[in-house]
């Protein structure tokens, strides 16, 4: 079935535009050391109307290069589970928590890291106005540094995958495994993962179709 894209009476009233105005400021933005080692701010991209929004972490490589969010081996994979739920990147809005690549030198390598909890703050400014326009009914965290942020803090994902909490920025949260830590395992743990990806966003997208029929004084 095809995800209902009509604007929800209590969105503003044009996000895209809203959107694009502070894409445009964050992809000036220096509020944190970040700023000196990214080749491009990734913003986040999608549906400015969608109800469902996934959050991961931070850009790695490849969306560093490319200024676009989840386009590696990750990407693919997230694609692909969006796929097996009759969904694209159309009918959902994809951000991080942090806008720039988190790096370190070692070895002589760039490699990713962790954002450090100050960058993570500096930053939330640019994650709030993007939720706070796009209201959407449903955030999927994709790891647990994304519902670190937007769930409660020392999120367990072993225990706390797939299940729904309330959420500032939504009606309903929950958070999921994220397409790198899958793409990590190997063999049957792979498929079994994978499977609780794809099953985590068929769970989401049921949310949506729940979360039009309620009342809208239940938004937050
Ligand atoms: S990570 Fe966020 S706060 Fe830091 S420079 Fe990039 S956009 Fe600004």
């Amino acid at each position: 079935m095809e995800m209902d894209l009509t604007l929800d009476l209590w969105g503003v009233e044009n996000p895209e535009e809203e959107l694009e105005k502070v894409r445009q400021q964050a992809l000036q933005c220096t509020a944190c050391r970040l700023a000196e080692t990214r080749t491009n701010v990734v913003f986040g991209e999608g549906n400015p109307r969608a109800p469902l929004v996934f959050v991961g972490e931070g850009p790695g490589e490849h969306e560093d290069a490319t200024g676009r969010p989840f386009v590696g081996r990750a990407g693919a994979l997230l694609d692909q589970a969006l796929r097996e739920n009759g969904l694209s990147r159309k009918h959902v809005y994809i951000c991080n928590v942090i806008k720039c690549r988190a790096s370190v030198v070692e070895n002589g390598r760039v490699r990713n890291r962790p954002p450090y909890a100050d960058e993570i703050t500096a930053c939330h400014q640019w994650l709030d106005k993007q939720l706070t326009i796009i209201q959407p009914l449903v955030i999927v965290c994709l790891g647990a540094p994304a519902a670190n942020t937007l769930i409660h803090k020392n999120f367990k994902m072993t225990q706390e995958r797939g299940i729904w909490f309330p959420c500032h920025y939504a009606r309903y949260a929950m958070a999921t495994l994220h397409p790198a830590y899958i793409l990590r395992q190997e063999g049957e743990s792979y498929q079994q993962n994978y499977r609780l990806l794809v099953q985590d966003i068929a769970a989401a997208r049921q949310k949506v179709i729940e979360a039009k029929k309620e009342p809208k004084t239940t938004l937050f």
